[in-house]
Formats: structure tokens, sequence, C-alpha cells
């Protein structure tokens, strides 16, 4: 505990609020229930905490917390808790107990009933609407409550609260962050020595250590003049509201995952944008014949440097602030964005708020050693690139990332998805090694590469690759793919001004089927929409923009983006095994409608027919399956979307991403009807989705009749080496496991033989 200076005037916190005492609590888990629950009970007592607001001894404020809980009082307030007859018990889920998080969830849905609700924890019983309360009773994890309740709706609220304190009370379940010395399931090296960790999910595999440093986003450019006052006010008012809704969402989804404190400067952000005088003087520039963008970026920069003048360390900080700010209103009104590459002098860890498929497209991977995001997740494009780069990644820290210094020395574990912060020179030391011994079994494996997976009871699994451009199809065979099992042509239409043109496509298509020398190539048609946004398409933002026109969808409504595709990949059919895949059916009429697009730019160009497929990535697809087969030669099962719409879980979303695990019984699930219904059309299913390259997760689709596995390059030497290790018949077991699994923890907690997975 420590008290830095005694403020008995109090210092203003966040916006009309004051503080007197602040109280930062670091200790073990165990510990701090101790210290939050003898808080409670300084709280109610007001001659306490006006003494403890005065003290000049930080001793008095460690002995009011760390008193034994005997000498405490069992109850805020002289009121007499009784029990009710009527009641529940629930065992407490997580290391951290009931503390404040989850004790905070408990009282928001406790207080939306009328009756009385009382929660006994061995002899103590506390309100269980007031936080204070239930955080005096110091519940540990793993101990038992005894929720009562007394009153009209009292079975209704016994039954929301037991629901609610199973599902973890909005606790993430099973995402522990790695302690020092508790090797995590992907952990393939953990600290000794007790610093600071920034725990985020893991999206790519494998070690980094050095510097941090920032991203920098694009370089935005603004046009000086403008011609129409009237019209420039206008985009100025609507790219200030958009950015005043942006900061609303940003607020409410960072007081979410990390609480108002963390999230309190979005609301600073807003308010400079409320500053009337900042929207007069922008006008005041358009009024002379100024952009809208250049008036305001005058404004803002003139302002923000007056504040840099004034020397002063406070006033700085909000300077950053107001430049951030006018970023965000200045990005809407920007004409041209110009990529500024990220070129540090050395390699770099490089972290980021957040990338889009097209930031992490240009990142040159020589100069990344790791990357780590605040946000995203581990099937957010981010670290599908990641991976396909083989770049050790970690996504979805939140916004404590953000603070750290350029330059701070850091060990990235993209297995545990952890960064250690300023390790000790020991702990460099052995995740060095641990790099080292990781790079031997990468070379055995990768020497191995061109033989085929073969299992101990000799099945031949295939193994193909994703690819996203002309280059990697080279790479893919270097690395000893079979072919390549998803081609995301959308890869192809980003980074430019407009579509690339029918002959651009076809010599890209054409110089990968020249690559692959007689191995198969699945092409996948545009798949835009979602995360994957084109902006000379101009197409109108949607509320829900992966249940939009995304995928197929948009396809069948652009003719003249599809046409000219379809007809640059039946014309390099003509050149070897080219085969069309459909991304994002849903419907049987989906496809019915782009095969008859196919079918007529087949026609066009005078190819002959081509083996076509669908991505079974949506649930309707799955339950249509037995319909779908019979229309097309293969399925290639997304698991990545077809995770996020199983489970309803944005596979972007900041506190969701964690959850959205392709293992899940649920999917794996979907996973085995789709096997069956195309195998009963005599259809072969592969799966293209990031669990392909997991090594457990291979290993399961292959025991649930997967035949074809798509995996990022880089997974190639490495997932073919783990089938080698294992039977058919004992995938088949798990994989029979699997399915009757609870949840995804449980999945990776089977016993895989063959080690490693
Ligand atoms: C998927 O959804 O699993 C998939 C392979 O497609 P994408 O990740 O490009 O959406
Ligand atoms: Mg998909």
């Amino acid at each position: 505990l420590y008290q830095q200076q005694p403020a008995p005037g109090g210092l203003e916190w966040n916006q009309g609020e004051s503080v007197h005492l602040v109280v930062g609590i670091a200790a073990r888990s165990d510990e701090h229930l101790e210290v939050l629950a003898n808080l409670t009970h300084v709280l109610v007592d007001e001659a306490t905490v006006r003494a403890l607001s005065n003290t000049h001894n930080a001793a008095d404020i460690v002995q009011a917390l760390t008193k034994a809980p005997e000498e405490a009082p069992t109850r805020p307030t002289g009121e007499r808790l009784t029990e009710f007859p009527n009641y529940i018990e629930v065992k407490i889920l997580g290391a951290h107990g009931l503390h404040a998080r989850p004790a905070t969830a408990f009282v928001d849905i406790a207080k939306q009933f009328q009756c009385e609700i009382h929660v006994r924890h061995d002899r103590k019983i506390a309100n269980g609407k007031s936080l204070v309360s239930l955080l005096q009773l110091g519940v540990e994890g793993g101990s038992t409550l005894r929720i009562m309740a007394h009153g009209q709706d009292a079975d209704t609220a016994l039954q929301a609260l037991k629901a609610a304190v199973e599902s973890g009370l909005g606790e993430e379940e099973g995402v522990q962050p790695a302690r020092p010395g508790v090797q995590t399931p992907q952990a393939v090296w953990t600290p000794t020595e007790v610093g600071r960790m920034v725990p985020g999910i893991s999206a790519s595999p494998g070690l980094a250590i050095g510097p941090v440093q920032h991203y920098q986003h694009q370089k935005i450019v603004v046009e000086a003049h403008a011609r129409d006052p009237k019209a420039e006010k206008s985009r100025l008012n609507q790219a200030v509201a958009s950015a005043l809704a942006e900061l609303d969402q940003l607020y409410q989804e960072v007081k979410s995952r990390s609480g108002a404190g963390q999230a309190a400067i979005f609301r600073a952000h807003a308010e400079f944008l409320n500053d009337p005088e900042l929207i007069d003087e922008t006008v005041k520039g358009i009024d002379l014949g100024f952009s809208a963008g250049w008036s305001w970026q005058q404004v803002i920069q003139e302002r923000v440097e007056a504040m840099q003048k004034l020397d002063d360390p406070i006033i700085a900080g909000r300077a950053i602030d107001l430049s951030d700010v006018g970023k965000r209103v200045l990005k809407q009104l920007a004409n041209i964005l110009d990529d500024a590459p990220f070129a540090p002098e050395k390699p770099v860890i490089m972290i980021a708020e957040d990338l889009s498929p097209s930031d992490t497209a240009s990142l040159n991977p020589d100069l990344i050693l790791g990357l780590c995001t605040a946000g995203g997740g581990p099937t957010s494009h981010t670290a599908i690139i990641a991976r396909s780069l083989n770049i050790p990644a970690i996504v979805g820290t939140g916004p404590a990332l953000l603070n750290l210094a350029d330059g701070t020395i850091a060990i990235l574990d993209g297995g545990s998805g952890n960064l250690y912060l300023e390790p000790s020179a020991a702990d460099i030391d052995s995740a060095r090694q641990a790099q080292a011994s990781l790079e031997q079994q990468r070379n055995a494996e990768y020497l191995a590469r061109y033989q085929p997976a073969f299992t101990t009871d000799g099945y031949r699994m295939e193994i193909v690759a994703n690819i996203s451009r002309a280059s990697e199809a080279a790479q893919a065979v270097a690395a000893g793919a079979e072919g390549v099992g998803l081609l995301r042509t959308e890869f192809l239409f980003l980074e430019r001004a407009e579509p690339p043109s029918e002959d651009e496509q076809y010599a890209a298509y054409a110089e990968m089927v020249r690559a692959l020398a007689g191995l198969p190539l699945i092409i996948r048609t545009l798949d835009i929409g979602g995360d994957k946004k084109l902006p000379y398409l101009n197409l109108p933002p949607e509320d829900n923009s992966f249940l939009g026109v995304r995928g197929i969808r948009l396809c069948l409504v652009r003719p003249d983006l599809f046409l000219p595709q379809l007809r640059a990949i039946y014309r390099a059919s003509m050149l070897g095994p080219v085969k069309i895949m459909y991304p994002m059916i849903a419907t049987v009429e989906d496809l019915d409608a782009a095969l008859d697009f196919s079918e007529q730019a087949r026609q066009e160009v005078g190819a002959g027919p081509v083996e076509a497929g669908i991505m079974i990535e949506v649930p309707s697809a799955v339950l249509l399956a037995d319909q779908l087969a019979k229309k097309v030669d293969f399925f290639s099962i997304g698991t990545n979307d077809l995770t996020q719409y199983t489970l309803a879980m944005d596979r972007l979303h900041p506190m969701l991403a964690r959850r959205a695990d392709g293992l899940h019984p649920a999917v794996l699930r979907m996973v085995d009807k789709t096997v069956q219904a195309a195998q009963e059309a005599g259809k072969w299913v592969g799966v293209c989705g990031g669990v392909a390259g997991d090594p457990k997760g291979a290993i399961l689709l292959m025991g649930l009749g997967v035949t074809e596995l798509s995996l990022s390059i880089p997974s190639v030497a490495a997932i073919k080496a783990r089938l080698r290790n294992i039977s058919v018949s004992e995938a088949r077991s798990l994989a029979k496991q699997a399915l009757a699994c609870r949840n995804a923890a449980e999945v990776r907690m089977l016993a895989y033989p063959g080690g490693g997975a």
C-alpha cells in the first residue's frame, strides 16, 4: 500500500468527483480479497474515513486495511440481516474470487428484482444488492455461497443469479494470465521473475524479444482549397458528429471492458469537440476558401502547439489528447489517406491499437519481431496475417498497451498471449534458449516438409495452404504445401483506388497456376464486407457488417465485380487444376445464383467446366449441407466465420473474441454434421479456417472425417509433422470425446497422444 501525498482538500478525479485518498492494492489474489473486505468496513465508518483522509502516516492506512478479519464488523450498518428459507447454493468460479468486478455484476443483476436478496458465506451474511456489503464477505474462488431471496419474484431472482454465477459473472472463462513458474497449455516459455505483464490473446505462436514501438497509422493528407463553403461546413458538421459517435462507442466499449476510469479519456475527447470556438475558427477558414479538413487541421495544430509551448506537463498531456481527437475528425474529412510505411530502424515488437487488413498486409516482416494489438481477436485478419507471416502475435490486450513507451524492452510470447515488460537478464536469457529450441524443432519439421502427412496407421491427410497474393503460391510449395486450399482474392482488391481489371486478375491467377505446377488451386471469389472493406466501392455503412451484404451477397448484386473475376478464373482454369469456391453461402438460392453467373462467365470465355465448392461458414449452410452438397464438388469449412456465427461472438470483439474458440464443441458438431452430409453425397470436405492450423484442431478435424486442411504457410511443416505422430483411429476417438465436451477448454484438455499438441 502506498500513500503518495496527503491531500486534505482532495483532488479532482473524474469530472465532478474529488478524491482524498487513493488506495492501490498490489497483492496476491488471496490477500487482496481481505484488503478489499477491510476497505469496505472502512468506507462505512465516516470517522475512520475522515481520519485516514487526513493522516500523514501511511502506517495508519496499512493498519486499517490489513487488520485481521475478526476485528472487523461483519455488517456495514447496524441492520441485522436475516436468513430466508428460499435459497440456492452456488460455487464461485475463477481463481480471484468475488472481487470488485464480478461482485458488481452480481449486484447489477440482484437490483433488477423486487425481492430482498441476502448472501451467506460461512457465518457472514451480506445484502446482495450492495456492493460494499457483498465485498465484505471476502469470498475466495472455489467457495460456496448461499443466495437467499424473499419476496414476490424470489424464484426468478435466484435462478438468474445462479445462472450468472455459474457462467462466471462476466469473468473470462479459462483465461488466466500466465504466472511466473506456471506453464500455460500453449506457452513454450515462462518467466521466472515477477514483472510487469500485459496479458492478451494468443494470435500467432513464437517468442519475440526486443524493444516495443508504436505503429504510426496513416498519414492524413487533405486538399487545401474547396470551392463550395456550404458543402464544406456540412462536411465539417458530419465529421464532428461521426467522431462524437465513435468516441461514444469507444467509451462504452472500454467502460464495459476496463471500467469507467479507463474509459473517461474518451469522454474528455468528446468534450474537446463540444467547444464551439473550435468549430467557429474552422468555419472562418472555410469562409476564406479553404477546405473543411485543411481549416480544421490548422486550428487544431495551432492550439496543440500553443499548449505544448506552456511547458506544463499536465497541459502538454492534454495537447496529445487534442491532437488525437483532431485526427479522429480529420480522418473523416481527408480525401487521401497516404499510407506512411512503418519503418523502424531496427527490428521491433510492434504495438498498435488495432490494424486493418491493409495495415497488416503492408508490414515488412524483417522489421517486425512480434505484433501486439490492443483490439482484435484470434480470428481477426490481423491474427491471420501475422500467422501467415510467421510473426509471433498477441491481440486483444486492451488499452493499457497503448501507454507503453517506445523502446521498452519486452518478451512477447505468442503462444501464451502474454507480453512481458522489462524482463530480467535471466529471463531474457532463458527466453532466448526457448527460442533456440523452438527453432531446432522447426528446423527438423522443415526438413521433412515435402513428405506427405501419413498418420502412424497409414492414412494420408492432404495439407494445402491459404494464400492471399500471387507470390505466395511459390512460397506455399516451398513450405511443403500440396496445393492451395484457399486463395483469398480480396487482397488483390485492397490497397488500390479501383478494382483490378479482368486481365490483371487473370495475370495474377495464371502466375499462381504456373507456380503450383500441377498442384490444385482453389480460388475463392471476392469476400468483401465484415472487417474487409474497399473504400472505392463506396458501400453504405452497415450496423452489423458481419451480417450485412458480405461475400457472395455483394458479388450477386455487383455483377460488375463478379463477372470479370469469374471470367479471369475460368481463363486461368485452362492453364491448370483450378477450382472455384464461393464464400458466405447461406442459402441454396445464393449458390444457384453464383453457379448461374459462373456458367455465364464460363461460356463467355469458352472454358470447360471447373470444379466448384462452397465455404461452409454460416450455420444455415451446415443445416442445408445435404441439399448444397448435391450441387457442388466439395465443401471447405471456414471455421473463423463459422465460429463467430455459431457462438454469436464477433470475431473482432474485444471482450468476446477470446471465447470465440473454434474448438468449441458447438463448432465441432457443426463440422461433424457437415462431414456427414457431404459423405452421404460422396463429396469431400476441407477446412480452411484457423482451426486447421491449430495442432489439436488438425487432429480433431481429421478424426471428424475432414480430408484436406488448408493452413497458413508457416504452419504447413508443423501440422504435417504433428499428424505423422498420431493414428486416425486415435484421432477419431478424440473427436468423439470432443463432441461430448461442454466447452472449448474441456476439448483442449483432452489427452492428445503423440506429444506436442
Ligand atoms: C473463415 O471464415 O474461416 C475463412 C477461412 O475465411 P476468412 O477468414 O477469410 O473470412
Ligand atoms: Mg470467412
